[in-house]
């Protein structure tokens, strides 16, 4: 019987480091569900409609060397508003979640849409500041030219779509257990969510 781990939060909080983090202290696979996202806007900005996108994503799309670039994020929150390319990325998550001895999947509605039944529910936040800082940094390490401001803006921006669209608004589900890593180490947190899921385990 799988076991399902949900991560959910805004970008930037710090979920793809705790969900990578658990997948390989449990054993786990783990999928970023933001990829999926992603892959769909890189290839809606090469002018396919976002629709037909989602509907005939392959592997391929998933190694493209640009999803981790501004513009596909930006796009990504855009296409992640229409109800055709959620409905076509579902199956595929859901069965990702069942697949193996347990699996890790991180994103916006995993817990409240994707896996409700999940055995395991965290909402992993920080406050926009600290967000757009690490972001910040990590842009600046890659030798990017960039204003903090701008990163700011594109966070509160990104925020705005993810949790104001009618279709699997980003927000906690009601049994989902909070980390707020805006004043916690990497390893803090880490801890805390394998105590958390570990409880749950045993
Ligand atoms: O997590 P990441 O920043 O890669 O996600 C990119 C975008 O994909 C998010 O801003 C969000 O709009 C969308 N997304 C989503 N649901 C998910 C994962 C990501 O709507 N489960």
């Amino acid at each position: 019987m799988g076991f399902t781990i949900a991560v959910d939060g805004p970008a930037a909080a710090g979920k793809g480091t705790i969900s990578r983090a658990l997948a390989g202290h449990f054993g786990f696979g783990h999928l970023d569900t933001g990829l999926l996202y992603r892959a769909t806007a890189a290839r809606a900005l090469d002018g396919m409609a976002p629709e037909d996108a989602a509907a005939a994503l392959g592997p391929a799309d998933l190694e493209r060397s640009d999803l981790r670039t501004a513009p596909v994020a930006a796009k990504a929150s855009e296409v992640a508003a229409i109800p055709a390319v959620r409905a076509s990325l579902l199956a595929f998550q859901r069965d990702f979640a069942r697949r193996g001895a347990g699996a890790v999947l991180d994103g916006r509605d995993i817990g409240t849409v994707i896996c409700p039944e999940a055995e395991v529910k965290l909402f992993v936040t920080a406050s926009p500041e600290i967000r757009a800082r690490r972001r910040f940094d990590e842009l600046i390490a890659a030798g990017a030219e960039t204003e903090f401001e701008a990163v700011l803006a594109d966070v509160h921006a990104r925020d705005a779509r993810d949790m104001g669209r009618a279709d699997a608004p980003l927000r906690p589900a009601p049994d989902a257990v909070e980390i707020d890593t805006s004043d916690l180490s990497v390893e803090e947190a880490i801890v805390r969510a394998v105590q958390i899921v570990a409880a749950v385990r045993s």
